[in-house]
């Protein structure tokens, strides 16, 4: 008796697993993701009686974004996170139950960008079914952004320089038109290669003629090997460096500080919590409830935290690069590569322009001031920098 009951429970479950089976395979085939759980940026509601996978408004924007961003080329995994964080961008928090992930992390990013849901198809049982779901992003950008995950992967690009750059590109007006000027990468005839500047004279008459980048180049470095900076300009941006630095720690490290605080708060009082569960001083749903209140508020000070970290650092590097750069521009230049000198430049220039072949350069702030009363120098006005 015992021994039939069993094979029957046991062939009934069979059974209702082979029919579930069916019904998810039928499903699929009809186009409808069988699964309950869904990627990020949809949500499964009901329609016509049946559940389907939905466009989730609250969280569509950043997948979106995400895609978007990543087809450029211009990103990578990282850069990408970075830049959807810095455009505010983030998970809400009423889909963090289940299987979201709370966190963009790179293999999240990974996995979303692989995820062929987002473009009107998906993955069952090891088979790509067409689906009837609303898509989120074309096949164009689908297309592009698998492209970049497979250059990526077989390493043909660094993760910090994604795109091919010219040196000099964006860093220098027309002088005769004020338009920009672009860079070209041209084959001589003997196959040698070069790269050459010129105006793109949009709706001008401009007479200006290419100029190659090697002679942009030595003027460059003829430029900064001209630069002096004298011993006082250095303790002036040191001075500068200073106030600014006591600037942060009453304003920034402050607010820090208190993050720092509530967090040590909260995770005393999720300790406490944990303690009366353990005592059932509390139920099982206070516990929950409260369990997430503090958790969530912790992570939120948790993101607060480290973005405070970063800025610090980028605050430390900037300072010492500014000195750094004021006091060895030439020699800096003279041994960087294209992506180095791009950079230099970038940091140490402002609004320069390129006339009849010659390079004119301005620099940004604080260099203006440095340079400038540098050269003043030559000529005998030159005045303590140290306003006290
Ligand atoms: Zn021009």
């Amino acid at each position: 008796m015992h021994g039939i009951k069993v094979l029957m429970a046991k062939n009934f479950i069979d059974n209702l697993s082979e029919e579930t089976r069916k019904g998810l395979k039928q499903k699929a085939d009809s186009g409808i993701y069988p699964c309950s759980r869904v990627p990020l940026g949809y949500k499964l509601e009901k329609k016509d009686g049946k559940i389907m996978p939905v466009i989730d408004e609250e969280n569509k924007e950043i997948v979106m974004r995400i895609f978007e961003y990543y087809a450029t080329g211009l990103y990578s995994l990282d850069s990408l996170i970075q830049k959807i964080k810095e455009e505010g961008l983030f998970i809400t928090s009423s889909l963090t139950k289940g299987m979201v992930a709370k966190k963009l992390t790179r293999s999240v990013v990974q996995r979303i960008l692989r995820n062929p849901f987002y473009c009107g198809e998906f993955l069952w049982n090891g088979k790509l079914y067409k689906g009837i779901h609303a898509p989120l992003i074309n096949n164009d950008i689908w297309d592009k952004a698998q492209e970049q995950l497979d250059r990526h992967r077989r390493g043909e690009l660094s993760s910090k320089y994604n795109v091919i750059q010219f040196t000099f590109k964006g860093l220098f007006t027309c002088g005769e038109c004020g338009r920009t000027i672009t860079a070209e990468r041209k084959i001589k005839p003997s196959g040698k290669e070069y790269v050459y500047y010129r105006c793109t004279k949009f709706g001008t008459q401009c007479s200006q003629k290419p100029v190659n980048e090697k002679n942009i180049d030595k003027q460059i470095i003829e430029i900064l090997g001209n630069l002096e900076v004298p011993q006082n300009a250095i303790s002036y941006i040191t001075e500068g460096l200073k106030q600014s630095l006591y600037l942060k720690r009453d304003t920034e490290d402050k607010i820090r500080e208190k993050s720092e605080m509530e967090k040590r708060k909260l995770q005393k009082r999720l300790d406490a919590l944990y303690e009366d569960k353990l005592d059932n001083n509390i139920s099982q749903e206070f516990y929950d409830h409260k369990f997430e209140e503090y958790s969530n508020r912790v992570e939120e000070l948790d993101d607060k935290i480290s973005r405070y970290t970063k800025a610090d650092l980028g605050y430390y590097d900037l300072g010492s690069k500014v000195l750094e750069l004021a006091k060895n521009a030439y020699s800096l230049y003279k041994k960087a590569n294209s992506e180095e000198k791009r950079e230099l430049l970038g940091f140490l220039l402002s609004n320069s322009v390129i006339k009849d072949g010659k390079v004119l350069v301005l620099y940004k702030k604080p260099f203006d001031k440095i340079y400038q009363r540098a050269q003043c120098s030559d000529w005998g006005g030159y005045r303590d920098l140290n306003p006290r």
